[in-house]
């Protein structure tokens, strides 16, 4: 997309430049965001945090389900615009900062969990997700638009060529719904890639507990990064011969055949091992 194309005018008149390195595809059509909002049912007694509102074309009827709504963005032009637009709700807040670097925690100060919603800039978006799950349990889900292909990859079960890592990690935390999928054309400047809608449900209780996050990260990296090899063979670079005898699951298994309880498994034997050597 040339600069020129993305030139727009927000809705106060000034020019603005839509930034590429933001990910700045602003919603236009409003049967679209009428369809987010209400898959979303915003209820006054709900905590809402928006991140990336741009120009505020979710924003708008989110705040008007009255409750409190904060709203992170990254781009100081659409903050400052953001301020004047809303300036009279006082239900919502915008800070203007990187979602990346924003504490979930310091928002809670009361006893409901965040509803988090997000048209999120497509080249963030796995660290963002990542970033919010570290405080799971503050959240009670998460609507967010994204590229579908990585929606595909979110909600993959086993045995399907889009499961890999990032859905066996999202689905750890959470429950995946696709939604609905979302034209380029409902986008301004349109996105090369197509979008859609998915909703992430942080589980009341989670269905397997690793002993360690950071195993299970480990076994799972190290299980994809080598996609066609067996289980045995990738894991033998991390893990002694004892440990892999021990485990409960067919080593000669491609790793996408396997599911999270499996990987789980794998990944607290690991976590043992690591732990015992650490102690030798
Ligand atoms: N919500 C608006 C809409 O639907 O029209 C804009 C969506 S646009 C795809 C992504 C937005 O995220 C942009 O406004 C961009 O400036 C903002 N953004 C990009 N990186 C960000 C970050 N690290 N933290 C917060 N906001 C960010």
């Amino acid at each position: 997309m040339n600069a020129k194309t993305r030139k727009i005018r927000l809705s106060n008149g000034m020019p603005h430049q839509a930034r590429k390195r933001f990910g700045q595809n602003f919603l236009h059509d409003k049967p679209v965001i009428a369809r987010i909002v209400d898959a979303i049912d915003p209820q006054p007694d709900q905590h809402l945090l928006e991140i990336g509102p741009g120009q505020g074309a979710i924003t708008d009827l989110l705040a008007q389900a009255g409750g409190p709504l904060d709203c992170v963005e990254l781009d100081r032009d659409l903050a400052d615009f953001l301020e004047k637009r809303f300036a009279r709700h006082g239900n919502v807040a915008i800070h203007q900062q990187d979602i990346l670097k924003f504490d979930l925690a310091a928002l809670i100060n009361r006893n409901s969990k965040l509803r988090i919603i997000g048209n999120l800039p497509y080249n963030i978006s796995t660290p963002v997700m990542f970033h919010l799950l570290q405080n799971a349990e503050l959240i009670e889900d998460m609507t967010f638009m994204l590229q579908l292909e990585v929606v595909q990859r979110l909600g993959a079960k086993p045995g399907n060529k889009n499961y890999g890592r990032l859905g066996i990690m999202v689905q750890y935390f959470c429950e995946v719904e696709h939604l609905f999928n979302v034209p380029s054309a409902a986008f301004t400047p349109k996105p090369k890639v197509s979008s859609a809608i998915v909703r992430l449900r942080p589980h009341a209780r989670r269905e397997v507990e690793a002993r360690s996050l950071e195993a299970l990260q480990t076994v799972v990296r190290t299980a994809f990064n080598l996609r066609r090899k067996t289980l045995k063979n990738s894991l033998k670079a991390i893990m002694s011969g004892d440990t892999l005898a021990q485990i409960p699951v067919n080593l000669s298994e491609r790793p996408e055949n396997l599911s999270l309880s499996d990987y789980v498994a794998i990944s607290d034997l690991f976590a043992q091992e690591l732990n015992q050597s650490h102690h030798d």
